[in-house]
């Protein structure tokens, strides 16, 4: 992705979930980047219990490196593996999920624009009504924003309002929801199962919102077609009403749930997705 050619930089902006990190877990819970020390009672207590501040820099940096290489690793493996497995491999070491998302904060610093924004303004110029599955609901920051009831779904439940379970199997009942969201979460193998959960779970004429990390969809380096990607959505039974490619990082596809489906699940030519890896900075 557009990310990887970016020159290696240390900055020091972060998102919610650093400072629960550092909280919870153990020693590899370091930042990625060295926090600036702007309260000067701060300077004093970390001068005080550490040694020498330049060892302790050198650390913050080598604890940073290993927390962003964690990161990548957890990263790529949820891009390469099936929800169930994901599901598996965060219930076996939960403080990876942690690890991962401090990481992913990392990486959103660095964009211009969150796609989980651009739907939250969508949502504030809908009816606050109207009741949303939040698909891979990461910090659960979408639920936070709006007014709207929200199921916010993922593998692992950072907070109690979270249903933490693989998406390709919700325990929300059918025709329920009105609006399904996947914000950068088509990250399984078996993502088209998510979509034809979130089908499965929506009304009849419920919106489908899906943000795209933009370099998975350009076939000129290797990406989906996204003719062929929407298409495959609309055999599933939902009609394409917009696209927005304006964004340099991701795009943003808006889908209708049909009244009847179109064709057998079976049958639907779904192109592959490659993963986003997202290089050291
Ligand atoms: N939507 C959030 C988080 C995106 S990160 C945001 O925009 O900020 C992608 C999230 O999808 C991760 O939290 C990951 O755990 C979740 N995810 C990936 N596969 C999943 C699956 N099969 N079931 C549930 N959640 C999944």
């Amino acid at each position: 992705m557009e990310v990887e050619s970016r020159k290696r930089k240390r900055r020091g902006g972060r998102g919610k979930n650093h400072k629960k990190f550092q909280n919870k877990a153990a020693a590899s819970s370091e930042p990625l980047t060295p926090k600036k020390q702007s309260n000067p009672d701060k300077t004093s207590e970390s001068s005080l219990s550490k040694p020498n501040n330049k060892s302790s820099n050198f650390l913050d940096k080598m604890k940073a490196r290993l927390t962003g290489g964690h990161f990548r690793m957890i990263n790529e493996k949820l891009y390469t593996c099936t929800g169930n497995e994901a599901l598996k491999y965060f219930r076996e070491n939960p403080s990876l999920f942690n690890l991962y998302h401090t990481g992913y904060q990392e990486q959103m610093s660095h964009w211009p624009e969150l796609p989980v924004n651009v739907i939250i303004r969508w949502l504030k110029d809908h009816s606050p009504a109207l009741v949303v599955a939040d698909f891979g609901c990461g910090d659960a920051r979408l639920a936070k924003s709006v007014k709207n009831k929200v199921y916010s779904i993922d593998l692992v439940s950072s907070d109690p309002s979270v249903i933490a379970c693989d998406m390709s199997k919700t325990p929300l009942d059918s025709s329920s929801v009105d609006v399904a969201v996947f914000c950068l979460s088509l990250m399984g193998t078996n993502f088209p199962s998510y979509v034809q959960e979130a089908h499965r779970v929506l009304k009849p004429s419920g919106w489908l919102l899906i943000a795209e990390v933009k370099s998975r969809f350009d076939p000129n380096t290797g990406g989906a077609d996204p003719n062929k990607f929407s298409k495959a959505i609309c055999g599933l039974g939902f009609t394409s009403v917009s696209k927005d490619f304006s964004n340099k990082m991701f795009i943003m596809l808006y889908f209708k749930k049909k009244d009847k489906r179109q064709s057998d699940a079976k049958d639907i030519e779904w192109p592959e997705l490659k993963p986003c890896l997202y290089k050291r900075r």
